[in-house]
């Protein structure tokens, strides 16, 4: 395999990129295939995105036909394109916030920076410009655009960039603790916060499920503080948690929600924020309606809109949410064992995703090579945690194989570095 590419790799050592390369090639299912052949079975479902699994050729034909009619136009001013008046229809019957407004994007960082823009602008034009601080919480991963940046909660994804600056009036709060959130906002002062953004479930910062009633009072105070609540559903929407929305599993209703990956499972990039209505209303009503400056050339393109709806379709069609929902306990039982390996420091499961701490002495490293020679694909979240997170559409057979080449890797005594 070449190890020369010009191709730099977003989030990566590229000395080592370029020396340990995988290219995949093709996929069916929860399965991937190699370019020199080999089958992996993708416990991470690529970055969290394929939850229809690969190789649908249903989602190929919708997107084949829908460009030779239109690839696209733009939602600028008065112009539409069907495909997005359609999945925004669809969009607002699922969510988990009554009649809503939904804006599209390109992925889960646009629409992590549409939502943190919105929220701003809605309280200037509310009257309350000196609402500007977006919170976000230690641990989380709101992609890498200006505002995921400046409100990442891992630090190396903030560091750099001229942390203050990049997007100044930003604050961090605890991962889980409400009384020291509420202290955090007394102390910066409600009047100076438009927002906290906040993933259900913990992905990228290693799979961490809300601890019982941290979700419904971190939504409680943000209601008392007059502070819109913003979840953020990249990962966890679209079934992953055994509901459409993890917010309908923890009984929340956000202000905003924002969602990607899931939308199409990856087979075109696509996101969307949806809009309470009392968010939008200003924006909707009166002559005098204030414009949202904001928009994306790509905002509604009509072909990813079309893979989407065709990605619903599927959802429905092979109920696959439920089906998450059954497998979540096979998932965590088939992990749990792991925990007795001298390696591992913990193992954290939250719906159909899961994540395998290892200690930090281990080489995590080996452990995702020692898998892969075993026909198991994972790799590592942040603090040496194993990510995975298959497709919806994996066996309980398949789990328990990945499981006990996990668990062979695992025990091997060469997984400890000196
Ligand atoms: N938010 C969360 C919770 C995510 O996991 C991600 C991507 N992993 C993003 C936002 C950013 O999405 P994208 O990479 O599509 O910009």
């Amino acid at each position: 395999m070449s190890t020369h590419s010009p191709l730099w790799h977003p989030q990566t050592h590229m000395p080592t990129a370029g020396r340990d390369r995988l290219v995949i090639a093709s996929g069916d299912g929860a399965w991937v295939t190699t370019e020199d052949g080999q089958r992996l079975l993708d416990l991470p479902a690529g970055l969290w995105h394929a939850n229809i699994g690969h190789g649908r050729t249903r989602i190929a034909d919708v997107a084949a036909a829908q460009i030779r009619t239109l690839e696209t136009y733009h939602l600028f001013g008065a112009h539409a394109n069907r495909p997005a008046l359609d999945l925004a229809e669809r969009l607002a019957g699922l969510l988990p916030i009554e009649d809503p407004r939904i804006f599209l994007t390109s992925g889960g960082s646009d629409s992590i920076d549409t939502a943190c823009k919105l929220a701003r602008r809605y309280w200037q034009v509310a009257g309350r410009p000196g609402k500007k601080v977006i919170l976000s919480r230690d641990g989380a991963y709101h992609g890498l655009h200006g505002f995921g940046t400046s409100i990442a909660g891992l630090d190396f994804n903030r560091d750099g960039y001229g942390t203050e600056s990049l997007v100044p009036e930003t604050a961090r709060v605890p991962r889980s603790d409400l009384a020291e959130t509420a202290a955090v906002i007394e102390r910066i002062g409600a009047d100076a916060i438009a927002a906290i953004v906040a993933e259900p479930v913990i992905g990228t910062g290693g799979v961490y499920a809300p601890p019982d009633g941290y979700l419904a009072g971190l939504r409680e105070l943000a209601r008392q503080n007059d502070i819109l609540f913003i979840a953020d559903e990249v990962i966890t929407g679209f079934g992953r948690t055994g509901e459409w929305f993890a917010c309908q599993r923890w009984d929340i209703e956000p202000d905003m929600i924002v969602m990607a990956k899931g939308i199409t499972s990856g087979y075109l990039p696509l996101g969307a924020v949806g809009i309470a209505p009392h968010v939008a209303e200003p924006f909707f009503t009166g002559a005098e309606a204030p414009i949202f400056r904001h928009g994306l050339t790509y905002s509604g393109h009509a072909t990813a809109c079309a893979v989407a709806l065709e990605n619903l379709n599927i959802l429905d069609e092979e109920d696959l949410v439920a089906r998450a929902a059954k497998l979540e306990p096979v998932l965590a039982q088939a992990l749990a064992p792991l925990v007795d390996s001298p390696s591992v420091q913990e193992v954290r499961t939250a719906g159909l995703m899961a994540g395998v701490q290892l200690k930090p002495e281990v080489d995590a490293g080996k452990v995702v090579l020692g898998a892969r020679e075993n026909g198991v694909l994972t790799r590592l979240l942040a603090g040496n945690t194993l990510h995975i997170c298959p497709p919806f559409v994996i066996t309980a057979e398949e789990i328990e194989y990945a499981a006990g080449v996990l668990a062979g890797q695992l025990q091997a005594p060469a997984t400890v570095s000196a």
